[in-house]
């Protein structure tokens, strides 16, 4: 299976782009004019850049405006196509995309349009050329696969062939099981992109929302069941025009086309056994069964400062590396590591954001297959020097610079806890807080759908809708993530503006992501009872907040004169009730949620957000952050 993707897709000049795309593990790339055009390389020179950077052009386009012209147009563009064609022999490439016309005075009619078609296909073979028609989903004339395809079955010449397009055909809600009809050998080409599902103009969604397959409402696996199914073996390229990636660097965009192209071959193998789709086997996406650990990066002060923190939230130092500065604190099932090791990959992660969570552990039913996934899908595998008495974990980088270990019941593994560390004490269980309900990530906007695609390319996962939280200064978006059985929950934030409370969280952090970990319990009152008895301080929420809570809700009055005494908010969905409290934001503005979920609340308190937020802003102004 060969694997393209149009240098449109990616940002930078043209080298930069080909640096990217060759390391992110593609095989070729569409050379979009444009990006030809910008460049100062004569047309070979460009070609040998190319090959230089072990890619082959699969594809260059586009030729717009072609068929169905009335005289002396028509004339002229089968001179701009002889042009063309002579151009494509310099840079070395023999296939060119014509996109449907939209030109004002084409005259319309399959026939006409077959009739041009025959007749540069004559021009193109002599040329060693072939020409592949692609209908735009705002065509003039011709706007549906299935028209296209019509106009290249009656030109009936071997150098024209048709071109598909995932969001061309998906966009305009055409079935792509009509692509099953298609002879394989007359598909030159497959270009792919998702999109959000917005109702507005087909061009201007086209060209600012499309993005990676994976991450949008489109059914591209269907899309591309299809087009298997009819037996094409071309390349299976990238076309994606969006604002945010443009922005963002061109790694980090060829990375993720890399990791969606091959995490959607996946899925279309599994949905079309019979189809021959030559890509390694790779195992199905994993189920997390739990958060094993949160590892946070301290030193010093900062780290006494966790521990007291951690402490009044009732979690005791349970253990001590046997050859790290690594302590193990634990209650329930959470299990917390602040790691101020010198020369370890958490002394890096404090010198570049302070405290911050450098490792996330994850319980997985195989600790190789998740390593095996994450490595096929372009992930990079982490290790560092084992330490004598180190067990060996699984693990990859997380984005953001962190770690993700993954943990199973394999013998070697079972046992980390006990092998590695030096049993201090028990656990104390009288807050009774019981395992990580969910983990809030904080990412500039630009990166969220990077973000996502990681965690559901890699895990059986499922993704709420996108909802927006209003913070005073700004709006965040919010993402939430939970895994199959429930063993994984993430909200993704997405920042824009830096005056957001997660924004500055994001800048003073310099990218660490983890802003909250939120732990469940079985009974807030008592666990908050509990927690002011060890000294913790809650986030203060306000009288106004509980006024408008006993407007919205049914709550005996007894139980809202407890939750404003022990500050815990609450939200219900459908009569199932969520009731939850904050820490004060602490080292780098990170903090702690504590709550109670009923089985079938499915979401995170979201209405709350604003409100939370604002009292930590308050907090912020009156006292100033906390700083590194
Ligand atoms: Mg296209
Ligand atoms: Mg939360």
């Amino acid at each position: 299976m060969k694997t393209s993707i149009a240098t449109v897709s990616v940002s930078g000049n043209l080298r930069e782009k080909l640096a990217a795309i060759s390391a992110a593990g593609f095989d070729g790339v569409e050379i979009f004019e444009q990006d030809f055009i910008a460049d100062d390389r004569s047309p070979r020179e460009v070609g040998q850049m190319i090959k230089d950077h072990g890619l082959e052009i699969t594809l260059f386009q586009p030729f717009r405006d072609f068929e169905g012209l009335p005289s002396p147009f028509r004339e002229k563009t089968f001179d701009r196509a002889r042009h063309k064609f002579d151009l494509m022999q310099e840079l070395g490439t023999d296939l060119i995309l014509f996109c449907s016309t939209v030109h004002p005075d084409s005259l319309g009619g399959i026939d006409r349009a077959a009739e041009d078609f025959a007749r540069l296909g004559e021009i193109a073979a002599a040329q060693g050329i072939r020409v592949g028609y692609e209908a735009l989903a705002w065509g003039k004339h011709v706007n549906d696969h299935r028209d296209a395809w019509e106009i290249v079955r009656r030109a009936d010449h071997p150098n024209v062939g048709l071109i598909v397009d995932s969001f061309h055909t998906l966009g305009r809600g055409i079935d792509p099981n009509s692509i099953r009809r298609i002879p394989g050998d007359k598909i030159f080409f497959v270009q792919l992109a998702d999109a959000p599902k917005i109702d507005m103009d087909l061009l201007f969604w086209s060209r600012h929302f499309r993005n990676m397959p994976g991450e949008g409402d489109l059914d591209v696996t269907g899309f591309m069941a299809s087009v298997i199914a009819t037996g094409y073996t071309g390349p299976i390229s990238l076309e994606i025009f969006n604002d945010q990636f443009r922005g963002s660097a061109p790694k980090q965009v060829a990375q993720q086309g890399y990791r969606s192209l091959i995490n959607l071959m996946d899925d279309v193998r599994r949905q079309e056994p019979e189809a021959a789709i030559d890509l390694p086997d790779m195992p199905e996406r994993i189920d997390v069964q739990g958060v094993a650990f949160v590892e946070f990066a301290s030193r010093g002060d900062e780290a006494r400062h966790l521990e007291h923190t951690l402490k009044t939230l009732g979690f005791v130092k349970v253990g001590q590396h046997r050859t790290k500065a690594l302590g193990l604190w634990q209650q329930g099932d959470i299990r917390i590591l602040i790691n101020e090791q010198e020369g370890d990959l958490a002394a890096s992660m404090f010198n570049a954001h302070g405290t911050s969570v450098c490792d996330i552990g994850l319980a997985v039913g195989s600790a190789t297959d998740t390593a095996k996934r994450a490595r096929a899908l372009g992930g990079d595998p982490f290790s560092q020097t084992l330490s004598p008495g180190q067990l060996d974990i699984p693990a990859i980088r997380g984005l953001g610079g962190g770690v993700m270990h993954f943990l199973d019941d394999s013998q070697a593994l079972g046992d980390v806890w006990t092998v590695e560390f030096d049993h201090l004490a028990s656990p104390d269980h009288s807050v009774g807080l019981k395992k990580v309900d969910h983990i809030a990530q904080t990412v500039s906007y630009d990166e969220m759908l990077n973000w996502s695609l990681f965690y559901t390319s890699l895990f059986a996962m499922k993704k709420a809708p996108t909802i927006d939280v209003t913070d005073p200064d700004g709006l965040v978006r919010s993402q939430a993530l939970q895994a199959t059985s429930d063993g994984l929950r993430i909200t993704l934030n997405g920042a824009e503006t830096h005056r957001t409370f997660a924004g500055s969280f994001l800048a003073e952090s310099f990218g660490a992501p983890v802003q909250h970990i939120a732990f469940t319990c079985d009974d807030i009152f008592e666990a908050a009872q509990a927690l002011v008895r060890k000294g913790f301080e809650p986030l203060e929420m306000h009288a106004n907040y509980y006024a408008d809570l006993n407007a919205r809700f049914d709550l005996p009055a007894a139980t809202l004169k407890k939750m404003q005494t022990l500050n815990i908010l609450y939200d219900e969905e459908a009569g199932r009730a969520f009731y939850h409290l904050y820490s004060r934001p602490k080292e780098g503005a990170l903090f702690f949620e504590i709550l109670q979920r009923d089985q079938s609340y499915n979401g995170y308190g979201a209405p709350n957000a604003p409100y939370r937020i604002a009292a930590q802003k308050r907090l912020m102004r009156a006292k100033g952050m906390p700083r590194k």
